[in-house]
């Protein structure tokens, strides 16, 4: 069976050449084809001599996740649906979205196929948790779409890990794939361009704050206390406010590291004015900013917020010294909340189109 490299660190490539009898620095042009110069063809590896290309093909394969639909939106922003495994695992659809905007794009991708960490307002939990996906699955989503956008794209991306699945539980997978996509030698992003976005996994959160290399984080708060939040969001049960805000409080935040609380604002659920204070309050002493998402209805029971509540919210926690952003979801018309596409593609779909 030949040797899946996309995913493998350039100290992995560098053993794995050294397995086939050649030097350090094949592996190193290896990771730069692969990685900076996104050649997933081993004959399109100019850089090394034609018999070690012919040697990898033989020995090695490179499987970047396949393109099965695409849904360009109004917008601008493209969502993808990806088909992995096959040969190299349990095959199973993903997605990703590409979002250009001037001077630069962001690429939101998934770390997990399905999800089992169960939001209530999220369509992905619908399909539970099909499997994890591999470091190679995961860099592969970035590397493919920026392949496939070539021809317009900005000098900077920003990479989200906010598709399908909780990338804190995949955490080893997932961090080989930030790593990689960090690397100045590989896909060279910068660290504050790169953010995780997590439901609240407490163990999770220590873990990243031990590592030396890493992303930056985003919670998924989504509201004020435990009871809604247990009622929103069942991890909160196991992991439930306090834990999760001491988690950010011992957080070694590097100068000029902030946290990001994502908050979709669901009308009539957390968006009153007292939830707005009590977020304030929750989050005072973090370094952190707000992301409001305003929720967009679609397939679940749940309510848009009106203009005015959105206003009053941010402007609550503004005034309590709380940098607060609106961000409304791209790619709306092709269903952009999480999960969605992949719900529309299952033989089954579930509530999502009903
Ligand atoms: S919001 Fe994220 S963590 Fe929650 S169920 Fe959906 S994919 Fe999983």
């Amino acid at each position: 069976m030949p040797v899946e490299l996309l995913g493998k660190s350039a100290e992995e490539l560098r053993e794995f050449v050294a397995t086939l009898g050649e030097r350090p620095f094949r592996g190193a042009q290896l990771h730069h084809a692969l990685y900076a110069e996104r050649r997933f063809d081993f004959a399109a590896m100019t850089n090394m001599p034609a018999a070690f290309r012919e040697r990898l093909a033989r020995e090695a394969c490179i499987t970047p996740p396949r393109i099965a639909r695409r849904f360009p939106s109004v917008d601008g922003s493209i969502r993808y649906l990806f088909s992995i495994g096959g040969e190299q695992g349990k095959p199973a659809q993903i997605e990703a979205v590409f979002m250009p905007r001037e001077g630069r794009q962001t690429i939101c991708i998934s770390t997990q196929a399905g999800c089992a960490v169960d939001c209530h307002f999220c369509l992905t939990a619908q399909l539970g948790l099909i499997r994890n996906l591999t470091a190679g699955e995961i860099v592969g989503q970035v590397l493919v779409l920026l392949e496939e956008n070539r021809g317009q794209l900005e000098p900077q991306t920003n990479v989200v890990l906010m598709g399908q699945g909780e990338p804190l539980l995949n955490y080893d997978a997932t961090m080989a794939a930030v790593r990689i996509l960090l690397d100045p030698k590989g896909v060279a992003l910068a660290p504050r361009h790169v953010t995780l976005s997590t439901s609240g996994i407490v163990p999770g959160i220590e873990r990243l704050g031990r590592e030396k290399i890493r992303p930056s984080l985003a919670i998924s708060l989504n509201a004020s206390n435990d009871e809604q939040r247990n009622a929103l969001m069942p991890i909160n049960r196991k992991y439930p406010l306090d834990a999760l805000l001491d988690a950010c409080r011992n957080y070694p935040l590097r100068p000029r590291e902030y946290f990001t609380f994502e908050y979709v604002l669901l009308g009539g659920v957390n968006d009153t004015p007292e939830d707005a204070r009590r977020v304030a309050r929750l989050i005072a002493h973090i370094r952190a900013k707000v992301n409001l998402i305003p929720w967009n209805p679609g397939n679940l029971p749940y309510r848009a917020p009106t203009p005015e509540s959105i206003e009053a919210f941010q402007r609550i926690l503004m005034e309590k010294k709380v940098p607060t952003f609106i961000r409304y979801s791209r790619g709306q018309d092709v269903f952009a909340a999480c999960g969605q596409l992949a719900l529309m593609e299952t033989p089954n779909p579930l509530v999502a189109i009903q």
